[in-house]
C-alpha cells in the first residue's frame, strides 16, 4: 500500500497562504506545500476566474501527487468600497489640503476622488472620519452637497487609484453579499473547494444569507466569517454559532477600530473561537516585511508567536506569498516560528465550551477527547489517531492543544481537508477504514516513516461518533508492532 508523502515535520499551527502573481504556477505552489502550507487562499478581489481555475487545478493535482490533503479557501471580496481612477493615477495628500469625493468619473481635478458606490457620498455627514489606503491617509468631512463631500486631510500620505475606503462608525446600506460575490460564489460552488471567506460580516444574518445561498448544494464549503467590522464584535458569539470558522482580518479591522486595540481584540476573538470550538485564522501583515526581505522583523516573529499562544489554529500570509519577492522563504519562516513556539507551549488546559454545547453528543465527545489526551500523556503515547466522520472529534481535541502528534482519518476527503485548519491535526489520506487493524498498521507505518513512532511505542486510538455501533466514542491504547 502506498503511503502518503508528507514532506516535512508539519507544524501544529496551520499555515494559510494567499496565491497571487508571485506564486502563479504549479511548481511554485508545490514548493509552498513542501515548505509547510496547509490551506491556499484565493482572493477573489484580485485575479481572473481563468487564473483561479488554474490554481484550483494545480492544488488538486499536487494534493493527489503528494497524498497530502490541502484546503482551498475562496475569499469573497465583500462590500469593499474603493476609489475609482484618480486624474493623475495618484495624489500626494498634504496636511490641511482639501479633497472632494465625487460620483462622476473621470474626475475633472487631481484633488477629486471618485468613489465606486453612490451610497458613500449620501451617507457622509460633516465631521465624519474617512480612512483610505489601509489607514495611511485620514480625512475629515467639512462640507457636503448632494453629489459631493469635501474633506480636509488630517493625516497626510499618498493615494493611488482603486485603493480601499473605510468609513469607521458610518453605517452604510450596503448588501453583505455583492453581485461580484454572487458571481464568485457561483464559480466556487462548481469547484472542489473547502472554505468560503465572508468579508465585512456585520451581523449573524450575513452568515445566514451566505448559508442560504449555498443551501441547495451538496456538502457546501465551510463558512469562514472574517471579523473586520466593529459591529461584528457586538455579535461575536452569535456569528461564531453560525459560522464554521473565523478569521481575525486585521487589515480592515485595524482601520475600522482604533489600531491600538487590534491585539486585544484579536485575543478576544480567539478566546471566543476556542469556546465555540471553531477554527480561527489570524491574518494580515504577519511577516509583512518579507515581501521585500529574506528575514522578518523581530516584531513580526513575535506577532506570529503571540498569535499561536493566543490560540490561533492557523496563521495566514497575504502579500508575502501573493505578490512578495520571497514567498517560499515566508512560509518556511512561519513554519520555523510555529515549531519554535510549539516546542515550549503550555500544558493543555481544559477550556470550557460555550453554551453552544447543550446537546449530549458534544459533551461526550468533549469528555472523551480530553481524557484520551490525558491517557496519551500518562502512558507516554507517541501518537494519537482520531477516526472521525464529521471531523468534530478532531476539532474538539485540537482546541485542547495536546502536544502528542495527532493524526486525523476520515472516509470523507472533504473532512480531511477541513482538518487542514485544525491545530495539531495531521490529516492522513487514503487510510483503510473498514478494518481497524489495517488502519492502525497504516497510521503507525506512516508514524514510523515520519520518525514519530517506533516498534513497541504506545499509540492511542479514538473512534469518533457513529463509527462503532452503539458506542459514541471509544478510546483504546495499542502497542505498535
Ligand atoms: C484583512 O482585511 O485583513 C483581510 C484578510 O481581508 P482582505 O485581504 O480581503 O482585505
Amino acid at each position: 500500500m502506498e503511503l502518503p508523502a508528507v514532506p516535512r515535520r508539519p507544524s501544529q499551527t496551520k499555515i494559510v497562504a494567499t496565491v497571487g502573481p508571485a506564486t502563479h504556477g504549479r511548481d511554485k505552489i508545490e514548493a509552498l506545500v513542501k515548505a509547510g502550507v496547509d490551506v491556499f487562499r484565493l482572493n477573489m478581489a484580485h485575479g481572473s476566474f481563468e487564473e483561479h481555475d488554474a490554481q484550483v487545478h494545480w492544488i488538486r493535482e499536487i494534493e493527489q501527487d503528494l497524498k497530502t490533503p490541502l484546503g482551498i479557501l475562496v475569499d469573497l471580496g465583500g462590500p469593499k468600497i474603493r476609489l475609482g481612477e484618480l486624474k493623475n493615477g495618484s495624489l500626494e495628500c498634504q496636511p490641511g489640503m482639501q479633497v472632494t469625493f465625487v460620483m462622476e468619473e473621470p474626475p475633472q481635478q487631481p484633488t477629486e476622488l471618485p468613489v465606486s458606490c453612490p451610497e458613500v457620498i449620501s451617507a457622509l455627514k460633516e465631521g465624519d472620519r474617512v480612512v483610505l489606503a489601509d489607514g495611511t491617509v485620514t480625512l475629515r468631512v467639512i462640507g457636503k452637497s448632494e453629489n459631493r463631500a469635501t474633506c480636509l486631510v488630517t493625516q497626510p500620505g499618498l493615494l493611488r487609484s482603486r485603493q480601499g475606503i473605510n468609513l469607521p462608525g458610518v453605517k452604510l446600506p450596503l448588501p453583505a453579499i455583492t453581485e461580484a460575490d454572487r458571481e464568485a460564489l457561483a464559480w466556487a460552488l462548481q469547484k472542489d473547494i473547502d472554505f468560503v471567506g465572508l468579508s465585512f460580516v456585520r451581523s449573524p444574518d450575513d452568515v445566514r444569507q451566505l448559508r442560504q445561498l449555498m443551501g441547495e448544494v451538496q456538502n457546501p464549503p465551510q463558512i469562514v466569517a472574517k471579523i473586520e467590522k466593529p459591529e461584528a464584535l457586538d455579535y461575536l458569539d452569535e456569528i461564531l454559532d453560525l459560522a464554521d470558522a473565523v478569521m481575525v482580518a486585521r487589515g480592515d479591522l485595524g482601520v475600522e477600530i482604533d489600531i491600538a486595540e487590534v491585539a486585544i481584540v484579536q485575543k478576544r476573538i480567539l478566546a471566543a473561537a476556542r469556546r465555540h470550538r471553531k477554527p480561527a485564522i489570524v491574518a494580515t501583515q504577519m511577516l509583512e516585511s518579507m515581501q521585500r526581505s529574506r528575514i522578518p522583523t523581530r516584531a513580526e516573529v513575535s506577532d506570529v508567536t503571540n498569535a499561536i499562544l493566543d490560540g490561533a489554529d492557523a496563521c495566514m500570509l497575504s502579500g508575502e506569498t501573493a505578490i512578495g519577492s520571497y514567498p517560499e522563504e515566508s512560509v518556511r519562516m512561519m513554519h520555523r516560528i510555529a515549531l519554535a513556539t510549539e516546542s515550549v507551549s503550555h500544558p493543555p488546559v481544559r477550556f470550557q465550551a460555550a453554551n453552544a454545547f447543550p446537546a449530549n453528543p458534544a459533551e461526550i465527545t468533549e469528555a472523551s477527547v480530553w481524557h484520551a489526551g490525558l491517557i496519551a500523556q500518562e502512558v507516554g503515547a507517541k501518537m494519537l489517531i482520531i477516526l472521525t466522520r464529521s471531523g468534530q472529534t478532531a476539532l474538539t481535541i485540537a482546541k485542547h492543544r495536546f502536544l502528542v502528534p495527532t493524526v486525523g482519518v476520515s472516509e470523507s476527503r472533504q473532512v480531511l481537508r477541513r482538518m487542514c485548519l485544525y491545530w495539531g491535526i495531521i490529516p492522513l489520506m487514503e487510510a483503510p477504514l473498514s478494518d481497524s487493524q489495517a488502519l492502525l498498521r497504516f497510521a503507525t507505518e506512516w508514524g514510523k516513516r515520519e520518525g514519530l513512532v517506533q516498534s513497541g511505542d504506545r499509540v492511542v486510538f479514538v473512534y469518533g461518533t457513529g463509527l462503532v455501533s452503539s458506542a459514541h466514542n471509544t478510546v483504546s491504547v495499542f502497542v505498535a508492532d
